[in-house]
């Protein structure tokens, strides 16, 4: 006979965008940890196969995971998507991660119409699209509570010198949408949370910065820890939201920036 799951998302269902890149998939390495049923969404089928197998090889005594290419943009495929949870008894928790910086993405002046377009699509709509049938799925599988989380950032909150308008003004859309869902939906039991990342220790990071000394001093002076963050250390504050322990936490705005977003100068 099957075990019980234990942890802190014991028995609960959740989706994952993004669910094959950095914080996704920490995030799904995490829930699996603690108990979850996880569904990994993300636009590349390769990347989802290769973060799967990831996540079945770190946590051996996983539950389900399962994988479903959708790009979070058209709405039919979130719908199907979501409703590819009904047959585990509907999902319990969502996290929508999913993103894009654009490489042209640029100031007022030089951000082109088809950019801005293309990140509002994927960082908005996308969000959008990701609450309401997350909400449609909880009314339809008569959950009493359920936790959604949406990846924002910490320029949404803090202006950048390196220009990204359309991501700038894409992050502070989910902010904003996200705390109205969270007053609109509290009596329901839905809670609503964003979480606001600084810049991370990624490849996409690293790469970019590469071996240029002051591009990348340019960014870690300003942390006053002295380091970029980890995606894992973006996972656990996602999981306390997810999990019961935030119960009554809704409408936050979860920063993970090691306090870069409270320095005016810096340690030496
Ligand atoms: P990542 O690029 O490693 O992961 C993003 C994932 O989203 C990728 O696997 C990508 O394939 C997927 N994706 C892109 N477009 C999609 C679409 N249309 N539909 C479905 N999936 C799509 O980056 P990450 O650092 O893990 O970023 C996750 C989130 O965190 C993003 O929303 C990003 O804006 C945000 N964020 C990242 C940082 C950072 O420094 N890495 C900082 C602040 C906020």
């Amino acid at each position: 006979m099957a075990s019980e799951p234990k942890g802190r998302l014991a028995g609960k269902n959740a989706l994952i965008t993004g669910g094959a890149g950095g914080i996704g998939l920490e995030t799904a390495i995490l829930f699996a940890k603690e108990g979850a049923n996880v569904m990994l969404v993300d636009i590349s089928e390769p990347a989802l196969e290769k973060a799967k197998a990831k996540v079945l090889q770190l946590v051996p005594h996983a539950g389900k995971v399962e994988t479903k290419k959708c790009d979070v943009s058209k709405e039919d495929q979130v719908k199907a998507t979501v409703e590819a949870l009904d047959p585990w008894g509907g999902l319990d928790v969502i996290f929508n991660n999913a993103g894009i910086m654009h490489a042209r993405d640029d100031d007022a002046v030089g951000t082109p119409e088809e950019i801005w377009d293309l990140t509002m699509s994927i960082n908005v709509k996308g969000v959008w699209y990701g609450c309401k049938h997350a909400v449609l799925s909880l009314r339809r599988n008569k959950k009493a509570k359920g936790s959604i989380i949406n990846t924002a950032s910490v320029v949404a909150l803090v202006g950048s010198a390196t220009p990204q308008l359309a991501y700038t003004a894409s992050k502070g859309a989910v902010l904003a949408l996200t705390r109205e869902l969270a007053i609109v939906h509290a009596r329901e039991g839905f809670r609503f949370n964003s979480l606001c990342p600084a810049p991370l220790n990624t490849p996409l990071l690293q790469d970019w910065l590469g071996d240029d000394v002051p591009k990348r001093m340019r960014r870690e002076i300003h942390f006053p820890s002295g380091r970029f963050g980890e995606a894992i250390e973006q996972a656990q504050a996602v999981l306390f939201l997810a999990s019961d322990e935030a119960s009554f936490i809704n409408g936050h705005e979860m920063v993970v920036d090691g306090g870069m977003t409270k320095a005016y100068v810096t340690p030496e």
